[in-house]
């Protein structure tokens, strides 16, 4: 198949227009749920890369874009939001086709999309400086600017909340942002450009450049002309990212893996608890940076607790995305296989299978589903319960006391988010402020959720702030103005 520039998924979009990419280089987009392909997009090369950033730096520099207030730009994004709540029903079937997730989840995606924008076109007129008492004669004062040309590059597992959460913040600082979106997942974001083009963004402010990561995310994230890299996806494409940006001197943002664990107390409110969990590890099939992953459960009663947490397990059903049942599919084959993987070594581990939820009959053979799976007691030292699987599967492991549970949270190369519940709160907030991660749950656990509350990991989850309004000072920078006046 090649490319062309009829639709906004045969091209890449720069500078406002769908673009035909130069050589007409193309990657199949198959649908999860039924394991076929049904479209293309275009794989932008170095022409289009190149084009992208000197259209930032023009929009920037020469444009509109850069001239405009910051409560020009926050009018822009709320307009945005609301094209994406007018165009929710176009953007769910695409996210749901792409990705394979029940259309009640891919809603509450392009729900949390359209938020992010609103979250940001309120913030972007409040990002003050400050002043600083210097010398007599000398008056001081900070301002945030925008670094530059942002690259942009985020993964598949949630493609329209992802553009909203790094390109919102990202623009209501005043930043040209260039995104790569993933090869398995940018329908909706190539179409949530061309809505940007349509309120009135200016040329060049917003670029979006399909294709494969080794292709062009390579060219982005090493491009002589980008200011910053903001950068979602697996560990090990991070440390290639960081080197990038290293070689430049620039800065970078982490979002990475996790293997987050949930602290499981025999006081603690079940009722809360089990259908967090259950929903923290189901949710998008597994396939969030912030799953709960494991379950870290009190000795004393652990029968009773992962007795609950299994007969809610026992009761989930994988189905296609019209069905609208617990999980969809896993993203694609590869990814399939690895889950599979995990589950097969598990077992032959000699790792008892709690329970497991089914794949609802009448699904497609050919798409990529996994019965989600809880596991247990495992060996803290497992690679099920220390390495991210990224599906469906649950492990759940004993610990002694408070001490025992703490040293086996923080004994994890990951640290993004916890969850730790009890009903007695001096516990609680003493696990939360020794707990190594990002954001600690005590009572709760949403994973990735929150658009106003900071995200982002320690050690090999990452580094950098996302979300709330973390995310707009780690996307610009800032300058001390020092005034002698005599
Ligand atoms: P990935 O690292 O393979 O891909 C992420 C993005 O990077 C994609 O757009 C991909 O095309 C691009 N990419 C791949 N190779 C590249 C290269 N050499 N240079 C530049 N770009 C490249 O990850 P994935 O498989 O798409 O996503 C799964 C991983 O992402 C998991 O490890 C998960 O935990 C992590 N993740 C983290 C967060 C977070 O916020 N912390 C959120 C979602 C996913």
């Amino acid at each position: 198949m090649s490319s062309s520039a009829e639709g906004p998924y045969q091209g890449a979009f720069i500078a406002n227009k769908v673009v035909p990419v130069e050589g007409g280089a193309s990657v199949p987009v198959i649908a999860p749920a039924e394991g076929v392909v049904f479209t293309e997009i275009a794989e932008a090369g170095k022409a289009e890369v190149d084009r992208a950033v000197a259209a930032g730096r023009r929009a920037l520099e020469e444009g509109e874009w850069g001239r405009l207030a910051g409560f020009e730009r926050g009018r822009l994004l709320a307009r945005l939001s609301r094209a994406i709540q007018e165009s929710a029903d176009e953007l769910v079937a695409l996210e749901a086709r792409d990705t394979g997730k029940p259309l009640k989840q891919a809603q509450a995606d392009i729900a949390a999309t359209a938020r992010y924008f609103e979250f940001y076109a309120g913030a972007a007129d409040k990002l003050h400086g400050e002043t600083i008492p210097y010398m007599r004669e000398f008056f001081v004062a900070t301002e945030r600017e925008p670094h530059g040309v942002v690259a942009h590059i985020i993964p598949w597992n949630y493609p329209a909340q992802m553009f909203g959460r790094n390109v919102a913040p990202s623009l209501a600082v005043g930043n040209a942002a260039v995104v790569k979106p993933a090869e398995d997942g940018c329908l909706s974001v190539l179409r949530m450009a061309q809505l940007a083009a349509e309120v009135g963004f200016p040329a060049g402010a917003l670029s979006v450049l399909p294709g494969r990561g080794s292709v062009t995310g390579t060219l982005l994230s090493s491009h002589d002309d980008i200011d910053y890299v903001a950068f979602t996806g697996s560990p090990q494409v991070g440390e290639l990212i960081q080197a990038a940006a290293a070689r430049r001197a620039i800065g970078c943002t982490l979002e990475l893996g996790g293997k987050s664990p949930h602290l499981l107390f025999a006081d603690a409110d079940l009722s809360v608890a089990v259908p967090a969990i259950v929903n923290g590890i189901v949710n998008n099939a597994g396939q969030t940076c912030s799953a709960g992953s494991r379950v870290l459960v009190e000795r004393a009663d652990f029968d009773r607790l992962v007795g609950a947490i299994a007969d809610a397990f026992a009761k989930l059903r994988a189905g296609s995305p019209e069905m609208d049942l617990d999980l969809g599919p896993v993203i694609n084959q590869r990814q399939r296989q690895r889950v599979e993987g995990f589950i097969d070594q598990a077992k032959a581990d000699g790792i008892s299978l709690i329970a497991e939820g089914k794949v609802e009959a009448g699904v497609s053979a050919d798409g990529f589903y996994v019965a989600p799976k809880l596991f247990g007691p495992v060996d803290p030292e497992n690679r099920l319960a220390t390495e991210e699987v990224f599906g469906p599967v649950l492990c759940v492991i004993p610990f002694d006391d408070e001490a025992d549970a703490l040293r086996m949270a923080n004994d994890s190369e990951f640290g993004l988010l916890a969850g730790v519940w009890t009903r007695d709160g001096g516990r609680a907030m003493r696990l939360a402020r020794k707990i190594r991660a990002g954001q600690v749950y005590i009572n709760g656990f949403a994973a990735g959720g929150g658009i106003e509350l900071p995200f982002g990991g320690v050690k090999r989850s990452g580094h950098g702030r996302e979300k709330g309004l973390a995310a707009m000072h780690e996307l610009s920078t800032m300058k001390t103005i020092i005034h002698r006046h005599g």
